[in-house]
């Protein structure tokens, strides 16, 4: 029997890349259902060539455009978000692939966890702002999240066998990004254009950036702290220009176990699809005589701000890393606008972090509210900038 692999984001860079990995699969994994929030276009495309029992354009303005083109198939139409939360309960789907970005995860991730789906989690915003409700969920189904960032994909792959066994502290690896050794003054002057050229890896434009500030490592610290129940004093990162070490888990013994791979993301895509089997890559193998120089180095933390205030996100706890999140959110959209400079943007967090009401304990509601107010007080901050 083929897997039913639901790809929510399927316009986007995991979704394609997702794809990508299917083709190779065909044997083993086949499309239910394809969303996309805008692309219709490319929607379209995957729907005539992939056959998914349903298609969902997030966009409801483009739900006749598609519905129009895919008039001659037997392919299911719908429009809206709240048909991208239902439609993943289909008893039709075994794996949700999460490749949509931001809070707009949380629903979706929700109900597959209700409905014992296998999760296979790219989105990171989803776990960062609501992890302590997205954990209650998981412990309660039979459902798995199985992570394809590749930090957590390398820590989840290190865990498998060692339940049970102390784990002393993790360590995620980061490129450093286009601007590792670009001097903290000549930052100042960088455009969108220079943020976007990340080093190693085939990103999305927000991620790039975050890349670049290290906000997407703290980010990934937060993450990693509710997938893998890690307390924030044992996560640390390390930059790793040649991103070949995935990240590393250090046990009590003086063991460490690490991943290593080139940094091509279909590889954890395709090691969430097919687990808990491995199955033959259609990508070439890592050579390791050419890749034989791995270096290493502590973070700048002067230069990028971003890191620390995630961590204090993290020790806060409650509904500081969404604030984080929502602020970081706004304060990348305004430097992709050419309104504020890349070292503003620890600055605007920052503020953002000091100026909203912390919630100890707070509900889903409550985030969606605290994303909200914060999105409104960046903004603010922002405006008042100049
Ligand atoms: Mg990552």
């Amino acid at each position: 029997m083929k897997k039913r692999v639901a790809v929510l984001g399927s316009t986007g860079s995991i979704g394609t890349q997702t794809l990508q990995v299917i083709d190779s699969h065909n044997d083993l994994f086949e499309v239910e259902l394809l969303t996309a929030f805008n692309n219709s276009k490319l929607l379209i495309e995957q729907a005539i060539q992939y056959e998914p029992n349903v298609v969902v354009i997030g966009n409801p303005d483009h739900y006749s455009t598609v519905r129009d083109a895919l008039e001659n198939t037997d392919i299911k139409v719908y429009a809206g978000k709240d048909a991208i939360n239902q439609v993943v309960e289909m008893d039709t789907i075994d794996t949700v692939v999460i490749g949509i970005i931001g809070i707009d995860a949380i629903e979706p991730i929700i109900r597959s966890l209700q409905n014992n789906k296998k999760i296979a989690l790219a989105n990171k915003e989803s776990i960062v702002v609501a992890g302590s409700i997205i954990k209650e969920e998981a412990v309660k189904s039979s459902g798995q999240i199985i992570p394809i960032d590749s930090e957590h994909s390398a820590i989840f792959q290190c865990l498998m066998g060692e339940v049970g066994n102390t784990i002393s502290k993790i360590v995620l690896t980061a490129s450093g990004g286009p601007f590792l050794d670009v001097n903290i003054s000549d930052i100042r002057s960088v455009g969108p254009e220079d943020a976007l050229k990340h080093p190693n890896w085939n990103m999305g434009d927000k991620i790039s950036v975050d890349s670049a500030t290290l906000m997407n490592k703290g980010l990934e610290a937060i993450e990693a702290h509710w997938l893998f129940n890690i307390p924030a004093d044992k996560i640390e990162v390390l930059i790793h220009p040649q991103s070949i070490i995935h990240s590393l888990v250090y046990f009590v013994d003086g063991s460490i176990k690490t991943q290593l791979s080139y940094p091509d993301m279909r590889i954890p895509i395709q090691f969430a699809l097919s687990y808990p089997n491995r199955i033959k890559s259609s990508l070439p193998e890592l050579d390791l005589l050419k890749k034989s120089e791995l270096k290493f180095m502590l973070p700048d933390v002067k230069k990028f701000r971003n890191l620390a205030l995630a961590f204090k996100a993290l020790e806060s706890g409650g509904n500081m890393p969404c604030i984080l999140n929502a602020a970081n959110d706004i304060a990348v959209r305004a430097f992709m606008d050419k309104r504020i400079s890349l070292l503003d943007i620890p600055e605007i967090v920052e503020k953002s972090m000091q100026n909203i009401t912390l919630i100890k304990k707070p509900s889903l509601q409550d985030y969606f509210q605290t994303d909200m107010i914060a999105r409104e007080k960046t903004i603010e901050i922002i405006n008042n900038l100049r």
